[in-house]
């Protein structure tokens, strides 16, 4: 139970960087950005110390979450959008739970909200990111290792789970509610991407086979990547069956660090359901915990990512529905984040 509320001040905290209405049209690239930056080079790197380069914005009640690395990149927009602060109204399970009616910022089509609500929702979440003249560029995601590279906008949204361009003027976008978001920049050859990642995406790699196809579009050095991995369903929540750990085992050699079984209380469990045991003699199979970003994270390491380029948000879809949405919690009712990345008009 401490885990939720450590991410809970951490998320204040960083959030407390930043002043809470400051605006978006880049002058915020300051130099007090790099006094605390600079300390946290000293310390040893870990994913924690890339989790809490995390920061938030804010504007007229929309909540975006940033890391400040891709911030500096003064050609990049990116964000990642969160509950609060649309004209969605969301009825039933809401995290509030005196409040009936909820508002919130649903920027995914879907049966309990009207089109024209999220057409809306996307105004103001590009407005807050200072994107308005950038075209979004979405996509009809089925949990796939498809990876679309744009070099225009299409008329209409193509089916995959990935996209990427070298092209100015578009704003790539993923759709999530538990999946992780996966948001790549190449700093040296000015070419983006988005992933969407489930676990059926993450079996099939699809992260590495989105920063493959940089390498083939865009001559991207996997090294110069930057990388940030927003919030996601947690490995505290991601309960899975046994045969999705099989899946993941018969194809990662590190796949068991990924997992994490069912607490009873006092004793350590060591991965009893990756025992082999004679037929007839297996225990009852036991569902587990799935930490997806960690899966997603030792990918791009795999792809050759420096550890201190990837970012990872530990904000957790499942815990945290005051400010994100989790499909797992709140079923049909949910609504869905979206994750931007975009390259501006020169
Ligand atoms: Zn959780």
């Amino acid at each position: 139970m401490l885990r939720p509320i450590g991410r809970q001040r951490q998320f204040r905290s960083s959030a407390s960087v930043f002043p809470s209405d400051c605006d978006y049209t880049g002058s915020s690239v300051a130099p007090t950005k790099t006094s605390p930056r600079k300390r946290g080079f000293r310390k040893p790197r870990s994913p924690a110390a890339s989790a809490n380069a995390w920061t938030e914005r804010t504007s007229n009640g929309t909540r975006i979450l940033q890391v400040p690395a891709l911030n500096k990149l003064p050609w990049l927009v990116h964000g990642f959008s969160s509950r609060p602060g649309g004209v969605s109204a969301l009825a039933g399970r809401s995290a509030v739970a005196e409040e009936k009616v909820e508002q919130v910022l649903n920027l995914g089509f879907a049966e309990w909200d009207s089109r024209e609500n999220v057409l809306e929702n996307r105004r103001r979440f590009q407005s807050a990111l200072g994107a308005r003249e950038l075209a979004l560029v979405s996509l009809k995601q089925f949990h796939s290792d498809v990876v679309h590279v744009f070099e225009t906008a299409p008329a209409e949204p193509c089916q995959g789970d990935a996209s990427a361009t070298n092209r100015p003027s578009l704003l790539l976008g993923v759709q999530t509610a538990d999946c992780v978001p996966i948001l790549l920049v190449d700093p040296r050859r000015r070419a983006v991407a988005a992933v969407h990642a489930g676990w059926r995406g993450t079996l099939q790699r699809i992260v590495m086979k989105a920063i493959g196809k940089m390498q083939m579009e865009f001559a991207t050095n996997p090294a110069d990547l930057l990388a940030a991995l927003g919030p996601a369903i947690g490995g505290c929540c991601y309960e899975v069956g046994t045969e999705v750990a099989s899946a993941f085992l018969a194809r990662f050699p590190n796949a068991a660090e990924w997992f994490d079984e069912l607490r009873t209380g006092d004793e350590p469990n060591p991965l009893q359901w990756l025992n082999m045991m004679p037929p007839g003699h297996q225990p009852p199979a036991k569902n587990v915990f799935l930490d997806l970003r960690k899966a997603n994270r030792a990918q791009l390491l795999d792809a050759g990512l420096s550890a201190k380029n990837i970012f990872v948000s530990d904000l957790c879809t499942a815990c945290r529905l005051d400010l994100l949405f989790s499909y797992r919690k709140e079923g049909a009712q949910s609504g869905r984040l979206l994750s931007v990345i975009g390259i501006r008009p020169s």
